[in-house]
């Protein structure tokens, strides 16, 4: 078999949506699992949709999301340069390859030619298509005489480069999820592959670089397809139908409803974020919220976004990143969208906090308190992560779920207050707290203890007392066990609670 080389080769025209994260991260799987190569190549040949800052952003994201390359514009390798503008002179011997071999030709129509004929077809409600039906009533070396072209072209007139598509063919891309997909020539135009400034168009610098780096799977989405036809044209024509990659185009990403592609708009406005990282538009300053800083692990993201799209054939939902290898095939890709589900991508990400040990989840929770000004050791956080370990779906939750352990409630519960808060409450408390004073050492266990005789010699309940306490604590009826977050938090800090609660809770 072929070695396996595959590439992610996304356009730096803004930051990188979750979708094109998803087809890296399926080529990287796909090239893992045959031992073969990921390629991260820039094509960034269309330099009116450049922004800035949109590369590092790509190489960021991935490096974020756990995916690695073994070539590519951030680390070189035998194929360099990676980046489609410094690969500008490759492109015009191909383009004159097509010339010469007549499968391409120039042609000098300038837009606003081009524009009047395409309203001069809307007016008879038929569009206009730069091809085998019109090109020979425009103005191209295929209709000027040949003294005209070379004339034009030493006149450094402007000029593009056309791909000559065939009339009344069949052409038939084999796709390795849609099987064979047939398309008739009469609906392709003429695309431009090359234009006087230099630069080529995607179609050519795409298929050039895939020939050129030798890739041998091109796998990339749905919105792609259509332009297949063109691609095996080209291969076709430079005569390197042998080396032409096998294609797998990727279902589209659907929004929650299924109604349409998810795009890199919906995000925010459907409440969640359709970019790995957060992005700051560079022209508006526009700024846009990603999985990273909302506080989606990158093991959790990865999972829930190789499911978009893929199955295993099994029940098993969660899969680490080997896992996902060792399992992935391309068969088993689906042919139609995927919803994006936010509830699945909460329910991932708990999975996986829930399973990290309270030293790692200590590790999140610390910058979030040094954010806040709090100062404790770090051996108190992780007694406190250990105890709120599976309560956070998201990063910020173990803040959420835990600062009543850093900092003093401010406001007491209205209605957990008129709930449980009775006449004789701060009596009780009052009395409870030289018992809790004389616990040594304050242990849960020994704390338990203690509470059970108090509330046995009171003939009371164990919740009249523990609600209350537990309001004093925390400010409302949440949080962990009781004892557990009394013996953690400790008695100095506890006991003064307790009093600041019978002073100022009042029914
Ligand atoms: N540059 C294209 C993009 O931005 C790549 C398409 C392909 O993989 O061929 O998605």
């Amino acid at each position: 078999m072929r070695e396996v080389r595959v590439r992610f080769a996304p356009s730096p025209t803004g930051p990188l949506h979750i979708g094109g994260v998803r087809t890296a991260l399926y080529n990287y799987l796909f090239a893992k699992k045959n031992g073969g190569k990921f390629i991260l190549r820039i094509e960034d040949t269309d330099q009116g949709r450049f922004v800035p800052g949109a590369e590092q952003y790509i190489v960021e994201s991935l490096t974020w999301s756990g995916i690695t390359f073994d070539e590519g514009v951030h680390l070189g390798g035998p194929y360099a340069p990676y980046r489609q503008s410094d690969r500008k002179e490759i492109y015009h011997q191909y383009a004159r390859q097509l010339l010469e071999n007549g499968t391409a030709y120039y042609a000098f129509d300038t837009p606003a030619e081009l524009d009047a004929l395409r309203k001069e077809y809307e007016l008879r409600k038929e569009t206009f298509q730069y091809g085998p039906q019109t090109r020979n009533g425009l103005k191209n070396s295929l209709t000027l005489p040949d003294l005209e072209v070379n004339k034009s072209l030493e006149n450094g007139e402007h000029y593009v480069i056309r791909v000559k598509i065939p009339d009344n063919e069949t052409i038939k891309v084999q796709d390795l999820i849609r099987g064979e997909v047939s398309v008739d020539s009469s609906l392709l135009d003429d695309k431009v592959l090359y234009k006087s400034d230099g630069m080529p168009t995607y179609h050519l610098a795409n298929v050039v670089d895939d020939y050129l780096m030798k890739i041998s799977h091109v796998i990339r989405g749905e919105e792609w397809l259509p332009s297949a036809p063109l691609h095996v044209l080209l291969y076709r024509y430079f005569g390197w139908e042998k080396e032409m990659p096998e294609f797998a185009h990727l279902p589209l990403l659907l929004k929650p409803d299924g109604n349409g592609k998810l795009s890199k708009r919906d995000g925010d406005r459907l409440g969640f974020p359709v970019f790995p990282l957060r992005w700051t538009d560079p022209k508006t300053g526009e700024v846009s919220s990603g999985y990273r800083e909302s506080g989606y692990l990158p093991e959790a993201f990865i999972n829930m976004l190789a499911f978009l799209g893929w199955n295993p054939g099994t029940e098993q939902e969660l899969f680490s990143i080997d896992e996902l290898i060792s399992n992935f095939s391309i068969e088993r890709v689906s042919k139609s969208g995927a919803k994006f589900d936010l509830e699945k991508a909460h329910w991932y990400n708990h999975q996986y906090l829930s399973k990290k040990s309270p030293a790692e989840l200590a590790t999140f929770l610390i910058p979030i308190l040094e954010e806040k000004k709090i100062e404790v050791c770090t051996e108190y956080v992780e007694q406190v992560c250990a105890l709120i370990h599976n309560r956070a779906v998201l990063i910020p939750d173990l803040w959420t779920q835990s600062h009543f352990f850093f900092i003093e409630p401010e406001s007491y519960d209205g209605k957990v207050i008129s709930k449980i808060w009775k006449t004789e409450t701060p009596t009780l408390l009052a009395e409870y707290i030289p018992v809790l004073e004389s616990i040594e050492p304050f242990t849960k266990e020994n704390i338990e203890l203690q509470t059970k005789e108090f509330v046995q010699a009171k003939g009371i309940g164990m919740g009249q007392l523990m609600n209350p306490f537990r309001l004093t604590v925390v400010g409302t009826n949440a949080g962990p066990g009781m004892m557990d977050m009394a013996a953690v938090i400790g008695k100095e800090y506890i006991i003064p609670r307790i009093r600041k609660g019978i002073e100022n809770i009042l029914v």
